[in-house]
Order: structure tokens, then sequence, then C-alpha cells
């Protein structure tokens, strides 16, 4: 068993864009309806209190929504003292769709050391696809908080393959993002990704962009993981892998969650029985993400990218018959995408062995 290290805490429940991908929102398990719309301070003290009693190591702390912002900024700027006042040390981030961002939330931003990760998924078509109308009010919020040092933590970009990769990939570099993640829509066996392109080819284009780039644009953590991976080196990732997940969510009841984004699997899929984070540990569906390959399917295993792909991320295994033991639905992407860099960082390898 290896301890939770990275809580997500939805501090508030509900969000003011309706993006049409959503897991939360748009995912067969409907059970935000129940939980309250803001976290309280009792709540949110508790919480810290369960971080601070299962820490055994350096620890994070991600406010999470719904979209976090909507439970103010005054309130987030006390969460974030009394974190640090009932944990300890302790990184703090924000994930925000950045439409609500103010100037006194970027500062509180900074006084608080909180890092603010923003999703935009390209250009304002691209993004605005998906995102409702909200690529000005992100664009503005995204410069507010680069006026800040350090609190822009990068851009989170959810994949649509109708868009040109490159160009999608140059809209997110105009942001300045310390660093940029591709994440591939959450999709399972039951419910498949739409596909009006190949998921691995567009990135691998998106891939050939940044590796082959003069200088170091920007860092994009799906490539930097795989490239570590390959090396030999280790990551901690739910996308590739077989690193233990590390990962528990708060609701704002103070309820205690597995990833949010199993709940795309089936109704109740991330919830978990258990107040205690020791306990959680033990919970069936926690174990399978933390014992690598032996939660793997018996195509993976027989795979020659599986220590590497560690069979995608373990949402996206779902199948209506073979439950969580399936490869991902997105197999033939994350082979094509681990292939093409394995051969990529083997060549530069022996090029400069061979230039020694
Ligand atoms: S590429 Fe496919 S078969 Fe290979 S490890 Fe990944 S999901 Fe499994």
């Amino acid at each position: 068993m290896t301890t939770f290290n990275e809580f997500v805490v939805k501090v508030h429940s509900r969000c003011n864009l309706a993006c049409d991908y959503c897991y939360v929102y748009e995912s067969p398990d409907q059970s935000w309806r129940e939980q309250p719309r803001v976290m309280t301070e009792e709540t949110f003290a508790d919480v810290c209190r369960r971080i601070a009693a299962h820490r055994d190591g350096p620890v994070s702390l991600i406010f999470h929504g719904g979209e976090p912002l909507l439970a103010g900024a005054a309130r987030i700027e006390r969460f974030a003292a009394l974190a640090r006042e009932i944990i300890g040390p302790v990184l703090l981030r924000l994930q925000t769709n950045g439409t609500l961002v103010t100037a006194g939330f970027a500062a509180a931003c900074a006084r608080q050391g909180i890092r603010v990760a923003v999703s935009l998924d390209g250009g304002r078509a691209a993004n605005d696809k998906h995102r409702g109308q909200s690529y000005s009010r992100v664009r503005n919020g995204i410069a507010l908080l680069n006026a800040e040092r350090d609190v822009f933590a990068g851009l989170l970009c959810v994949v649509d393959t109708s868009n040109d990769p490159v160009e999608t990939y140059a809209a997110l570099l105009a942001h300045e993002p310390p660093s940029v993640d591709f994440l591939l829509p959450h999709a399972n066996w039951v419910t498949p990704p739409p596909r009006p392109g190949s998921y691995g080819d567009w990135l691998v284009a998106v891939f050939e962009r940044w590796y082959r780039a003069p200088v170091r644009e920007t860092r994009v953590r799906l490539f930097d993981d795989i490239v570590t991976l390959v090396l030999g080196g280790s990551v901690t990732s739910e996308t590739v892998g077989l690193a233990p997940v590390r990962v528990a969510v708060f609701e704002t009841d103070g309820s205690l969650e597995q990833v949010d984004a199993l709940k795309t699997a089936y109704p109740g899929a991330a919830s978990l029985p258990v107040k205690d984070l020791e306990a959680a540990l033990r919970e069936p569906g926690v174990v399978a993400r933390q014992i690598g390959v032996a939660a793997l399917a018996p195509e993976c295993l027989r795979c020659p990218v599986r220590d590497v792909c560690g069979g995608g991320n373990y949402v996206h295994r779902y199948h209506p018959a073979r439950g969580f033991r399936a490869p991902s639905v997105y197999c033939d992407d994350l082979l094509k995408l681990v292939t093409h860099i394995t051969a990529a960082v083997r060549a530069d390898v022996a090029r400069l062995s061979s230039a020694r």
C-alpha cells in the first residue's frame, strides 16, 4: 500500500460553464446533485486534519470543483492559510476554467503560494466548440494570472482531433504556459470517444513540433513522462507508466472518492464507502490502481510498450464484460504514440553515443 500524496478538494460542486465533455455533469453518475454547493470552513478543516494524520511525505492539495472560484477568492485564501496551519508544508494548486479570475484573486494566489492551472482547448474556435463562448474571459484570466509571479502553472487541453494539432499547440503557447497537459477525452469501451481522426496521429504531430523545436517551448507533461519512462526513469502519472496512483478526492461534504473521472464508467464507480484515508487504501478500486502490472489485461501484459504505456489511464479501460481488466479504449493511439516517441528518443541516444 502506498499512501495518498495528492488531495483534490472540491470547494464548490457546481460550475458556471457547461462543457459538452465534462466528466462531472455529463456523466452517468449524477451524485454531484446531492452535494452541498460550497465546502464549509469546518469541513475543510476536517479534511486538512485527515490529510495531516495520513501524510508520510510531501503532499499537494488541489482546490477543485465544479469551478472552485465560485467559492469566492476570500474563502480560497482563508482555506489556503488553514491548510498550511493544519497540514504544515503543502504544495497548493488550483484547477479552474479561468473565466472568473480577477486581479484580486490572482494577488491572493501570489500571497498564498497557490499555483493555478487553467483549462483551455486551443484558440478561440477550438475552445469555444466545447467550452461555451468562454475564450475571451479565459484569455483575460490567464493574463491576470501571468501578471503575478509564479502563479500561472499552465494549461490543460482536452484533445479534439478535428482541430489541427500544431495550430492548437501554437495557440496554447501564445499564453506562455510553463506547462501544457494534453488530456484524452474521458471515454471507455461502453462510451467510446468521438473519432473524427486518430488521437495517436494527432499527438504524434504535436510531439514532433515540440520535440524538434530549436528551444524548449514549454513542458508537455505527457511527452516528458513518456520520454522519462523510455529512458528508464520513473514518473507519477495517471496516464502512462505503472507507478501507483496516489490521488484521493474530497467532495464538498468532506466525503472521500477515487478520481472523479471514474464517474464516466457507471454511477457510483468513484465512490468510496469509507471516511478514513488509511481504510481507503484497502478498497479494491484503489488497490487496483496501485498494483501496476498485476491489474493489467492479458493484451497489455504481452504488449511491447507495456511498461511505458502501463495500460493507459485506468478510467479508459472500463469494459462492459471485463470491468477494468481491459486495454485502454485508446490502445491503438497509445501504441502509436509510445512507439513513435521510443524510436525518436532511441535514435537520439544512438546518435549522441556515436558522436562521442
Ligand atoms: S498499448 Fe494497448 S495493449 Fe499496450 S499496454 Fe497500452 S493499452 Fe495495453
